[in-house]
């Protein structure tokens, strides 16, 4: 089994980190090429502006988005939340539309308001160290979306859209890879 790191910029590392201990291949995708091996994708936190410019630019943004819609398993944190996203209400941007929800950028401030916060999530005995960073706020979701996780404000923090696992925080912080496990786990 292969994971694609959607690998432009930002927390490409940590998740790299997270699959290695979980004994997991992973590739930096950079290229519609890259695409042809991998069984699911990440698109980490960072700054969706950046990569949406970048995607374009490698011509990976219709691929990937093709793929996505056709089922490839895919987790997406933060960044990559406001890169699935129907629409943005806050920002005028552009978006793949492939997650039913409407969300807004920086949704709790500027980087001064990042956060940690201890979550409970669905399936979980144990609470999560949640890393908020200019995360964006989930502001409506279509009804049947499942949600596993909220924040404190009742916000949805973590949700799944069939193969879309998508994570206003940063589970790649902190080596706790429960998240990782639940996502490969969805794999097999
Ligand atoms: N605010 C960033 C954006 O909209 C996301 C921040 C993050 O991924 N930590 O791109």
């Amino acid at each position: 089994m292969k994971i694609g790191i959607l690998g432009f910029q930002g927390s490409i590392e940590e998740h790299e980190y997270a699959f290695r201990r979980l004994s997991v291949e992973t590739i930096r995708v950079k290229t519609p090429q890259d695409l042809e091996c991998v069984d699911g994708i990440v698109l980490p936190g960072g700054e969706s502006t950046h990569m949406l410019r970048m995607l374009h630019f490698n011509h990976l943004f219709d691929p990937l988005r093709k793929m996505i819609q056709d089922g490839l398993p895919t987790m997406a944190t933060c960044a990559g939340v406001v890169l699935l996203s129907k629409a943005i209400d806050n920002t005028k941007q552009e978006t793949f539309q492939v997650l039913d929800v409407v969300v807004s950028r920086n949704g709790y401030g500027p980087q001064y308001f990042s956060f940690v916060e201890e979550v409970t999530i669905e399936g979980f005995t144990e609470k999560f160290r949640a890393v908020f960073i200019r995360a964006p706020i989930v502001r409506s979701l279509d009804s049947n979306i499942p949600v596993l996780s909220k924040d404190r404000h009742e916000n949805p923090i973590f949700i799944r859209q069939k193969n879309i696992f998508a994570l206003t925080f940063h589970p790649e912080i902190g080596n706790d890879d429960r998240i990782h496990s639940m996502f490969l786990q969805s794999l097999t």
